[in-house]
């Protein structure tokens, strides 16, 4: 799929926000690092790839990719909850210089946004792509193409967005890639509404999982994402599991991530979020030493006008509370950008 200058503009223009920290160290010569490989290419090299690509491609035909669990025929062009269609869809497949900053380095993070949504939240900041279905459907080779121009252009990693519902193809895709040369890690960038037995598929193929936790009450999820009541529950399951595989942030000599989890979480309205409790958990069952980003940037998107407690933007007030937790809690690797951003709302925020 040929991208003209106005499919960048318009996936940063709803997807982005400027970088705000930029990296200190020099560009590396070379990346990924000689003699670094992603896991997915020791996963090739050791026969295992395509059994895996098997078996993921086998949970679509009563799909139990996601905790929907449809049981739809996916194989043969039914749709389940996500309504994603037989050929996997993609809205933009760009650079990104508005992801954590070990994500971008001097290349981007080059992402690819994949169209639906098995969570599908009212507050979506994506909906155009995650609920219009916005985007061009694909057949895995394409896909593969996209892998391998992102890494000719110099990004330092393929960004996978909202990929649970298109797992198979992302896997046949990497396979195909791999054996035209792509090196670069892959970024698992997902909701985090994920059922620890389809992650289990993904040991040994993914180096980073980038999962939001959105909420920690179930009564939460289940108002603004669709009745997922089970979200607060399955998405811990699933960070336990995905820190399992790939452990702590780990970068290269440049400070780019080479593998790791990272969390993301948005701070919400009225402590919608349950971002004290996230901060906790993540402390004392993960490690302090979790890679996390606080997020400042909720705005009001596609439904959230309609319920009053998330009708608004979040107050400096609430954003810089969440920071205190996070530090109370005794987290120590807290993403520069959302450091960045403490020290904007105390200088300039409005309570
Ligand atoms: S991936 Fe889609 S079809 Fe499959 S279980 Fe989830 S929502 Fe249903």
């Amino acid at each position: 799929m040929a991208t003209t200058r106005r499919d960048f503009i318009r996936s940063t223009a709803i997807l982005g926000g400027a970088m705000l920290v930029a990296p200190t160290r020099a560009s590396p010569s070379s990346y990924p690092p000689k003699g670094w490989l992603p896991a997915y290419a020791r996963l090739e090299q050791e026969g295992k790839l395509e059994e895996r690509i098997e078996q993921a491609f086998d949970a679509t035909q009563a799909c139990t990719l996601c905790p929907r669990q449809c049981g739809v025929d996916r194989r043969n062009g039914e749709k389940g909850y996500c309504r994603a269609p037989k050929k996997v869809t993609v809205y933009s497949a760009q650079p990104h210089f508005g992801e954590e900053v070990s994500l971008v380095g001097e290349g981007g993070s080059g992402t690819i946004f994949f169209s639906h949504c098995n969570l599908r939240c009212v507050f979506c900041q994506n909906w155009p792509i995650s609920h219009k279905g916005r985007g061009d459907r694909l057949d895995d080779e394409e896909l593969a193409g996209m892998m391998l121009r992102l890494q000719r252009i110099g990004c330092h990693n393929i960004n996978l967005v909202t990929p649970t519902h298109v797992m198979p193809h992302i896997l046949n895709a990497t396979r195909i890639a791999y054996k035209k040369g792509l090196l670069l890690p892959l970024v698992y960038n997902t909701s985090g509404y994920e059922r620890v037995e389809i992650l289990r598929l993904l040991d040994g193929i993914v180096d980073i999982y980038l999962p939001d936790a959105k909420f920690m009450d179930g009564k939460q999820s289940a108002k603004y994402s669709a009745g997922a009541a089970d979200y607060p529950e399955l998405t811990r399951a699933a960070i336990l599991e995905m820190h399992a595989q790939v452990g702590q942030h780990v970068t290269d000599e440049w400070g780019h991530a080479l593998r790791g989890l990272m969390i993301r979480h948005l701070v919400m309205p009225n402590r919608v979020a349950g971002t004290q409790e996230f901060v906790r958990w993540v402390a004392e069952e993960i490690s302090p030493a979790t890679y996390v980003n606080i997020m400042a940037q909720y705005h009001v998107a596609w439904e959230a006008n309609d319920y009053e407690e998330i009708g608004r933007a979040i107050t400096a007030a609430e954003f810089l509370e969440a920071m205190d937790w996070a530090d109370e809690a005794g987290l120590t690797n807290l993403d520069p950008r959302c450091r960045a951003n403490r020290r904007l709302f105390r200088r300039y925020g409005k309570t």
